[in-house]
């Protein structure tokens, strides 16, 4: 870890001291991943409240009662270890803390961890720890461990033991064979099976004290009960210092397993050595953060917040695997079972699409993946097409429970599994984005189109031509929950017209420009003109309850009617609203759990006028609770936009803070991804103006009034960007294979040339023309 002086506070998040009551949520802060699992920041030796948990992505648990839900399946705990001196345990209840911090170094993706212990004898021991999981080899967990007896003759014990629970067998390959010899890399093989027998995941974990002069080391396996335990016992004198270490490579396994194995992998590692592997996953961080660092002169707090979410997407997402997605904590706490919702493709993906296509075409196949669930579902529920689940797991079934216990312990019936549709259209608006940025067709051409037909296919048979010549979508949940089975939700209307219109959009590209692909997919899914030619007409009959006077859209039929609560009456709030009033009474007022009818005022900017999306911003900000955490960073991303900079700075700052703070008061189950991605959102798209992309980059920029400047990378097509934005200017500098536009809203155009940097500057009349520097 080196110098603590060295510690750059924009780079980390530090913890110094030990307060237990923060435990929970300092282990979710503090996980660190790479896509393909994720390990909370727990304590090596554990403490009264310590719950450590690892995750392998898309490895669920399903329970066999009936009723219950899967689960992400909790994953043996790889970097558990006990120290004893003399028998008695190292921990930091006996004795006294003489030092404590850990550190999560966000640039290098490395949790560090520095204890100085005198235990109740006056011995001291020095224990510093570092932990990571490899981005440069996504199966490569590694931790590394100094021990230094300060001021006795080094005599101890370290332990580590693996428990055996449901899902978790050994499984030793025949020619496994334990050399118990101390220092070398001694691998145990173990797998993960399913209930039906099935090898999940093999992995492997390889534990090694380095011998040094002077040391004796022996090395122990045994099963104890239901846990399998591997110990040293180091004998060293006064002074010495122990370095163990400690590699795990996790296989996940699919279909037939005939491949490379945990075992290899593990001993391979192991003789390359912990400084290779080390510095190939900082090197693979640096790459991240050079296509991802947004960059705030001027606010150190958010400056460390951005890192903070940029740090904990990248951790979240996998590239190389298109069957997995990610949950509502990612992979860093059991709340949501690592479920996945909208979350994923409306506040997570514009990130990746941005930063790293590939890890967002990774998430967008997962939907084409389970498409066949989401047939399914629709299925079941008398509709056409593919209605996509509201939380799904690894099959793409809905997964949401059916009912919940309320804090008064009344059981309640949950009902967005069945209502809350607008996911669909949500996914085929996430695929879209994709495509526009991206410009990766075979994505769209193999995996996409399909599920954006599939969808229209849904909506084209989810409403109704009602007597009134409207489209009607009725009993449903929109992105408000706090008021469920309702007509018309707004959100729900748009996007589904949205869906509806852009399905026919991709079938005329098809046919046009990809004849033979349009004709196979057409074949396969029976899809014919007469079916694709109605659904842009459906989407212009779609009921949007809009007001042309007021030029409000009512969240949903009768949404005008409800109690008029003051939210302002109720601060300052110890609890969500829902609790305060309780969900009948929040139910019949006209408060919002979050941004409903402002989402759609979002996602589809470009079709409102600058009046409505005014108006409507007036309207529903005041209205709205924040009962979820992905509200605030949209409060914050439309205030910025529309020039509300001091509404803005308020809700930014209480979007930034979700985790940082635990400003919900639930950062223990896991960090918010879905509000860090939307912090990502509020910063690039709100305060840097980005706009949709689609035969241009789009800005118009709104900054701070404290803020220097903001500057952030950008991948557009084939194009690497990076933005940086003054008070009074915008720089460009570009890299592709060709020029690209740029745009300036209400400003001038530039086709800026690869490899060349270009600024513009504010005049007092708007924008001047752009020039080379
Ligand atoms: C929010 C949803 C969100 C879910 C998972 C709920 O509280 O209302 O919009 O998808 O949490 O993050």
């Amino acid at each position: 870890m080196g110098n603590y002086a060295e510690i750059d506070p924009r780079w980390a998040l530090v913890e110094d001291g030990f307060i237990v009551a923060r435990e929970h949520e300092v282990e979710s802060l503090f996980a660190v991943g790479n896509g393909a699992t994720g390990t909370r920041g727990s304590l090596e030796e554990g403490s009264d409240l310590s719950a450590p948990a690892t995750f392998l992505a898309g490895i669920f648990f399903h329970p066999e009662s009936a009723g219950a839900i899967p689960e992400l399946l909790t994953f043996p705990n790889w970097t558990a270890m006990q120290v004893r001196l003399n028998g008695s345990m190292l921990t930091m209840k006996a004795g006294e803390v003489l030092e404590h911090r850990r550190v999560l170094d966000l640039k290098h993706a490395i949790l560090n961890r520095e204890w100085r212990q005198s235990d109740p004898n006056g011995r001291i021991t020095r224990f510093r720890s570092l932990r990571l999981a490899s981005l440069a080899d996504r199966r490569l967990l590694l931790q590394q461990v100094f021990l230094t007896a300060e001021n006795y003759c080094l005599s101890l014990e370290i332990e580590s033991s693996i428990e055996l629970g449901p899902g978790i067998h050994i499984q030793f390959p025949p020619d496994w064979e334990d050399t118990t010899r101390a220092g070398a890399v001694s691998p145990l093989p173990l797998a993960l099976l399913l209930p039906d027998g099935k090898i999940a995941a093999e992995f492997c974990i390889a534990s090694q004290v380095l011998p040094t002069e002077g040391h004796r080391v022996e090395r122990r396996v045994e099963m104890i009960e239901r846990r399998l335990v591997e110990s040293f016992r180091i004998q060293a004198g006064a002074g010495a210092q122990c370095e163990f270490r400690r590699f795990v490579s996790v296989f996940r396994i699919r279909g037939d397993h005939n491949g490379p194995r945990a075992s290899d992998h593990v001993r391979t590692a192991g003789t390359a050595g912990i400084s290779s592997a080390v510095s190939a996953h900082k090197t693979a961080w640096q790459a991240r953060w050079e296509s991802a660092d947004v960059q705030v002169d001027g606010d150190e707090v958010l400056q460390r917040a951005l890192r903070f979410a940029v740090y904990h997407l990248i951790s979240a997402a996998n590239p190389e695997d298109g069957h997995v997605s990610i949950g509502a904590r990612a992979l860093t706490g059991h709340s949501y079972k690592g479920h996945v919702f909208w979350d994923t493709e409306i506040y997570m993906l514009p990130f990746f699409i941005a930063t790293h296509p590939a890890s967002a075409r990774a998430l967008l196949e997962y939907r084409y993946y389970t498409l066949p669930a989401a047939r399914e579902k629709a299925r079941r529920a008398g509709y056409l097409g593919a209605m996509y689940a509201w939380e799904s797991a690894d099959t793409g079934e809905e997964v949401t429970p059916e009912v919940a216990i309320t804090p008064m312990g009344e059981i309640i019936p949950i009902r967005n599994g069945e209502m809350e549709v607008h996911i669909t259209a949500d996914i085929a608006y996430g695929i879209w984005r994709y495509w526009e940025a991206t410009g990766d067709d075979s994505y769209l051409l193999n995996f996409g189109a399909e599920i954006v037909f599939e969808a229209a296919r849904f909506w084209a048979s989810r409403g109704s031509m009602e007597a009134d010549g409207l489209y009607h979508i009725r009993h449903v949940i929109g992105p408000d929950e706090y008021h469920e089975d309702v007509d018309d939700n707004a959100f729900t209307n748009l996007m589904a017209a949205w869906n509806l219109r852009h399905a026919a959009r991709i079938a005329h590209l098809l046919e046009t420009r990809w004849g033979n692909r349009w004709l196979q997919l057409a074949d396969r899914l029976h899809l014919t003109h007469s079916e694709v030619s109605l659904w842009p007409e459906l989407a212009s009959a779609m009921a949007t309850n809009f007001n042309a006077e007021n030029l409000l859209f009512e969240q949903f039929t009768g949404y005008f009617n409800k109690e008029p609560v003051d939210l302002k009456q109720l601060e300052p709030r110890s609890a969500a609203v829902d609790v305060i009033l309780g969900p009948k009474r929040v139910q019949e007022s006209n408060i919002l759990k979050q941004p409903d009818v402002l989402m759609a005022v979002y996602l589809l900017w470009d079709e409102f006028s600058p009046e409505v999306r005014e108006a409507n911003f007036l309207y529903y900000e005041p209205k709205t609770a924040h009962g979820s955490s992905l509200g605030p960073s949209i409060h914050a991303l439309l205030a910025a936009r529309l020039g509300k900079m001091e509404l803005a700075q308020r809700y930014l700052k209480q979007s930034a803070e979700i985790d940082l703070a635990n400003n919900m008061g639930n950062a223990a189950g896991g960090v918010h991804a879905a509000a860090i991605g939307g912090l990502w959102q509020a910063a690039v798209f709100g305060f840097g103006g980005l706009q949709g992309c689609s035969d241009a980059v789009k800005l118009s920029p709104n900054l701070l009034s404290h803020w220097r400047r903001l500057s952030f990378p950008l991948q557009w097509r084939n194009h690497h960007l990076r933005l940086s934005v003054e008070h009074d200017s915008v720089q460009v500098k570009a890299a592709g294979p060709d020029p690209i536009q740029v745009q300036l809203v209400n400003g001038p155009a530039l086709s800026a040339h690869p490899d060349r940097s270009y600024i513009a500057v504010r005049e007092q009349n708007g924008w001047g023309n752009w020039r080379e520097t």
